[in-house]
């Protein structure tokens, strides 16, 4: 099962996103909608709250009385969670219930207003951020809701920044012109990615190769990266040691090969196979095969060189994901290469610049194992400045 995440400020339109992703097949659970189930009449939830704050917030029908309940939850901080807490623990239970009963192969899509101030974007294989301007946003709410217009600025400054939602966002939608232009975009994301993001993730089928030798440094790979570590780590916990951004892409201003290198560092590879279907059911299947690390010198038995590979499931974010023990040498090399590189500027062009002429020469290949041999080349003689490098400067692995 896919998880996807949906969220944007209040009026941006989240709803009109979700029920064209409903269309193409998604099922949907709705957070505000469960926010009202768990305290319909009859519920256990409403039973608390009337515990917890008098009948005095029930209409004369024994509904909720939403007005009453907040004058009263939201008045002081120790009231307000009191509520949550009758609230957020039950609408939990039922989100979770609605995942385990959706189906294997099920693109689920979670509407969740309040996914960025949670911190949950981790949680989700995939989130998607519809946002419009401020301005726009208000003109909608109050011509479609009928919400005063201080009503609606008053909500959207109690909500998460454009700022903090972009950096949760693997998906930006900007809905701030016609709901046609939104909808088209809504469709390719369905076909595009959602589709087979889901397939690769479920049969567990590497993604095809299909990225150039290397593209100029993309500014935001630093970002795209911390939200597949924060994935990861979510998933994994204390089983891993630690989880990094390695490879050209983690190196400002070097041209790469679009794919992110990550890496997670294990005590051992009898735990890398452990949490392998950790990792898998996170969005990045193992990948078949013997996978190991060259040697740097011969002087460390081969089988220490050995790793786990997986590949991150996400058609249009590819990611590399090496597993190795914190036994072998292996883990910290490419921390030393990356930052390395990141220190002396001299070298990162003298690389850029080999990575660069190599594309060029092998860009008829067909397959990227002859310009990576000739790459390791340049790399094994920078190994041997980057550990002098490391000596004098008293480097180990931050
Ligand atoms: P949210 O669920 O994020 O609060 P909605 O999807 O309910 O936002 O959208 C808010 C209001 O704006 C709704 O009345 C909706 O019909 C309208 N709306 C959404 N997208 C557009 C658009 N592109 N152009 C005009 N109105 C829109």
């Amino acid at each position: 099962m896919l998880r996807v995440g949906l969220t944007g400020g209040i009026g941006a339109g989240k709803s009109t996103v979700a029920a064209r992703l409903v269309e193409h097949g998604a099922v949907l659970i709705d957070a505000d909608l469960l926010a009202r189930e768990v305290v319909e009449p009859g519920t256990e939830g409403l039973a608390e709250i009337v515990d917890a704050f008098g009948r005095d917030v029930l209409t004369e029908h024994g509904a909720l009385d939403r007005a009453a309940l907040a004058a009263r939850a939201f008045a002081d901080e120790e009231s307000r969670r009191r509520l949550n807490g009758i609230v957020h623990p039950r609408v939990g239970a039922r989100t979770a219930e609605l995942m385990q009963a959706a189906a294997t192969d099920a693109i689920v899509l979670h509407d969740i207003p309040l996914l960025v101030e949670g911190g949950l974007a981790p949680h989700y294989h995939l989130v998607i951020v519809v946002d419009a301007d401020e301005e726009i946003r208000v003109r909608r709410l109050v011509g479609s809701r009928g919400m005063s217009e201080a009503d609606a600025r008053a909500r959207i400054a109690a909500q998460a920044s454009p700022e903090q939602r972009r950096a949760a966002a693997d998906v930006w939608l900007d809905n701030g012109g016609a709901r046609d232009i939104v909808l088209a975009e809504v469709d390719a994301l369905w076909a595009d990615r959602l589709v087979p993001f889901e397939a690769n993730l479920r049969l567990r089928k590497p993604r095809p190769p299909r990225s150039p030798l290397v593209s100029p440094h993309d500014e935001s790979w630093p970002a795209q990266a911390e939200r597949a570590l924060a994935r990861i780590r979510a998933a994994i916990g204390d089983k891993a040691l630690r989880a990094d951004h390695i490879g050209s892409t983690a190196v400002p201003g070097l041209p790469a090969k679009d794919v992110l290198d990550l890496q997670l560092t294990v005590p051992s590879l009898a735990r890398a196979d452990e949490v392998a279907d950790i990792l898998s059911g996170a969005g990045f299947p193992r990948a078949e095969g013997h996978w190991f690390d060259d040697p740097q010198d011969d002087s460390t038995p081969v089988a220490l060189w050995d790793k786990r590979f997986h590949f991150g499931a996400d058609p249009v974010r590819p990611v590399n994901l090496h597993v190795r023990s914190v036994e072998g040498p292996a883990w910290r090399l490419p921390l030393l290469f990356r930052d390395w590189l990141r220190a002396n500027p001299p070298e990162l062009t003298a690389y850029a610049e080999v990575k660069r002429r190599l594309a060029g020469a092998h860009a008829g290949d067909g397959t990227t194992l002859p310009y990576a041999e000739e790459k390791q080349g340049w790399v094994n003689d920078a190994f041997v400045r980057a550990e002098r490098w490391a000596e004098r400067t008293g480097w180990s692995p931050a």
